[in-house]
């Protein structure tokens, strides 16, 4: 089936509309009437209503309860894939998305192209407290799974390396094809939602009207890139039921520097090195990057999800050298060390690590153990970052949602019944190159099954 675009428009109300139900409250003739013209109207005339009448949008809309199955909050790529999971199952599902359009991270993802998923997602690619949580539903919902859904769109992809799978064209296909497969599915943008409470089925009051069914799924990511839409409001839903929170912190983040190594390395701006960078056990063969405020790249951003506030990183610059031997061996040379050492790595950076930790003078000069420092600190060069870039920089959010709260076999809160959280706002991470998103298919096709 070729992937036409479909507009919002199209979809926000699919097949199966919403039960209405009037409260028989005080109510304003003419506000009922704005209300029924409103409905008649496509989505984006409605919402300019809504918000033109602010003072009497809480008037109308608290006057409907809108009935369903299945209530989604979060319309990025959790909600929008459980939605169509569930939906196919012939469940009435309606997702409140609180931005003005659905999948915004995923049209910035993998730099417009969408690294949707990894050929070699294994549990040991998330961090969690809780390291047999993921299992259960990485191993029923796998990348192939993926695969076969994107080839059904025809959307072309690619391997770029490390099993990392993208869009050939661009990540709006992965948007689309998620779109189409809720055809089924009501979709509420620019939905505030403004409480939720549970006397028997959940009830969750809006902007747009009070929506009540026995299942509600929390998909609202966490909280990286704030000004993307990003809330914290998924781990207030889990606080208000009792549940507990791993505390977030930026992961996948660039390093910021400070002092004497943020002077010298600022100016090398754009230059990347290949190194293996290394926190306690973890270890990332992949290239850094130097930035005008620290370190970024593949490896430190994989590095950062591990990295403790004060403690060092390691980064060995020459993995595949024997460097004691090839330094050794250069001890009679009339070779000024920043040479010799640009002949392994970038030239601008040889010279600024040699004027920072070695002096620059013909390798005879240096005495045997000198070098022998030499080479060991271009193997274990022990960097303390002063901090990272923060949430603002940060591609996801760890922590989150204790999993030890969740079914892993369902995501339903064990404690909650009806209540399941899927995607980034729970404590699930994953390394960098796909993971994070098949993490979001898995959890939300885990939920999708059940609810
Ligand atoms: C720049 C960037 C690039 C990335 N690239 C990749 C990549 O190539 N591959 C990869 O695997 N991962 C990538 N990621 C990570 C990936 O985007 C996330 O892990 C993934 O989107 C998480 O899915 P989610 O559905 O849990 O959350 P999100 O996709 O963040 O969706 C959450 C949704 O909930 C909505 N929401 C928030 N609060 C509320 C509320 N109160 N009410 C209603 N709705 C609300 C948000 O507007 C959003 O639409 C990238 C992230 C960033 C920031």
């Amino acid at each position: 089936m070729p992937c036409s675009s479909t507009p919002l428009s199209a979809i926000v109300q699919g097949p199966h509309p919403i039960q209405e139900e009037k409260y028989r409250t005080a109510s304003n003739g003419d506000e009922d009437q704005k209300y029924a013209i409103a409905r008649h109207l496509p989505i984006q005339i409605s919402l300019v209503l809504c918000v033109a009448s602010r003072s009497s949008r809480a008037s109308w809309f608290n006057l409907r309860r809108m009935k369903t199955d299945v209530i989604i909050l979060g319309g990025g790529a959790a909600g929008l894939f459980c939605a169509s999971v569930a939906a196919m199952r012939g469940r009435q599902v309606v997702v409140l998305e609180r931005s003005e359009k659905v999948g915004k991270k995923i049209l910035i993802s993998g730099g417009g192209r969408c690294n949707f998923t990894n050929l070699h997602t294994r549990p040991d690619n998330f961090l969690t407290n809780n390291p047999n949580f993921t299992k259960s539903a990485l191993a029923r919902f796998t990348p192939q799974d993926f695969i076969a859904l994107v080839k059904k769109h025809n959307i072309a992809f690619h391997e770029k390396k490390l099993g990392q799978l993208f869009c050939d064209g661009s990540s709006q296909e992965i948007v689309e094809m998620l779109l189409q497969e809720c055809a089924a599915v009501t979709i509420k943008a620019h939905c505030e939602v403004k409480s939720i409470q549970k006397p028997n089925e959940f009830a969750v009051e809006t902007n747009q009207g009070i929506f009540t069914a026995p299942s509600l799924v929390v998909a609202t990511g966490g909280v990286s890139i704030p000004k993307m839409g990003a809330t914290d409001f998924g781990y207030r839903v889990a606080k208000q039921f009792g549940l507990k929170i791993i505390p977030p912190k930026p992961a996948l983040v660039p390093f910021t520097l400070a002092h004497e190594e943020l002077q010298t390395f600022s100016e090398l701006s754009g230059v990347s090195v290949d190194a293996l960078v290394s926190f306690g056990k973890q270890k990332f063969r992949e290239n850094i990057l130097f930035t005008h405020r620290g370190l970024s790249g593949p490896a430190i951003l994989q590095i950062s999800s591990y990295w403790n506030a004060g403690q060092a990183v390691s980064i060995n610059l020459l993995p595949d050298e024997n460097l004691e031997e090839d330094l050794g061996s250069q001890s009679a040379s009339n070779m000024n060390f920043s040479t010799w050492l640009g002949i392994h790595l970038p030239h601008r950076f040889a010279k600024a690590w040699a004027a920072l930790y070695a002096a620059d003078k013909p390798l005879r000069q240096f005495h045997a153990k000198e070098l022998r420092r030499i080479a060991e600190r271009l193997q274990h060069w022990q960097l303390t970052p002063s901090g990272t870039e923060g949430f603002a920089k940060a591609e996801v959010t760890s922590g989150g949602v204790d999993t030890h709260e969740l079914s892993s076999k369902t995501m339903e809160a064990i404690k909650v019944p009806g209540l399941y959280f899927i995607g980034e706002v729970v404590d699930v991470t994953g390394h960098l190159g796909g993971f994070n998103f098949q993490w979001a298919w898995a959890s939300g096709h885990a939920a999708g099954q059940v609810v």
